[in-house]
């Protein structure tokens, strides 16, 4: 009975999220798997905006593993420059494309185990080609996805590894995909790190911490 109850919830609170952001899609501007895995590795600790922003200059000239040998490392990190980190991430792209070249004909392999032994590709960058590039079923754990899907009660984790095992038991394979952009949607618009806007979010009846944060109010005032 419990189950059915929280099977219930889990079903209001995506059928909500789907009515609010149907169109959510991955921010990042890519045109094929090899593009959206160079601009994943880029947005470490940068905005989708900043990267895009870059990409568009870098993937004029640079659409292959064998164009990135090309630039070599210093190539690439001179069209970089402007984020974070782009000195490591100059070496991760280099040295990715070179496994690939090595190993798959300069291909993006399809497989989580594949991808994470690229250099720069951990899980959560694996799960962002995986569900963009080739529509397989994963989900990107990034901190809004787990932010939002702990505030909501969609899974109760300590960390992202955690908050991924639960929405892969918690939420139908068919919905990963579009969950996971519109967790992130919902992040960046009304559930934001510092201040979640509860009184005009659609969810705040299905969610615990909107909920919590509701009756604390109500009691001191
Ligand atoms: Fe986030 Fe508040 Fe909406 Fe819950 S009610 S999802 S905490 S904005």
């Amino acid at each position: 009975m419990h189950q059915d109850l929280e099977r219930d919830r889990n079903d209001e609170i995506i059928a909500i999220l789907e009515v609010m952001y149907p169109d959510a899609e991955c921010a990042l501007n890519f045109r094929t798997p090899f593009e959206l895995l160079v601009a994943t590795i880029l947005s470490a600790q940068c905005t989708d905006k900043r990267v895009n922003e870059v990409t568009a200059g870098l993937f004029a000239e640079c659409q292959t593993a064998e164009d990135v040998i090309r630039l070599g490392v210093e190539g690439i990190a001179d069209r970089i420059r402007g984020l974070g980190l782009f000195r490591n991430k100059s070496q991760h792209i280099f040295a990715a494309a070179q496994m690939l070249l090595d190993r798959y004909d300069g291909e993006v392999p399809q497989t989580r185990e594949e991808l994470i032994q690229l250099p720069g590709v951990g899980r959560k960058t694996a799960n962002v080609v995986l569900a963009n590039a080739f529509n397989i079923p994963a989900f990107a754990v990034d901190t809004h996805v787990h932010r939002v899907a702990n505030r909501l009660g969609l899974v109760k984790a300590k960390n992202v590894e955690a908050t991924e095992a639960q929405l892969m038991e918690a939420v139908p394979k068919e919905q990963w995909i579009a969950l996971h952009h519109q967790l992130i949607h919902h992040g960046r618009n009304l559930c934001g790190a510092r201040k979640p806007q509860c009184s005009e979010c659609p969810l705040l009846p299905h969610c615990h911490f909107g909920s919590a944060s509701k009756e604390a109010n109500e009691v001191s005032n």
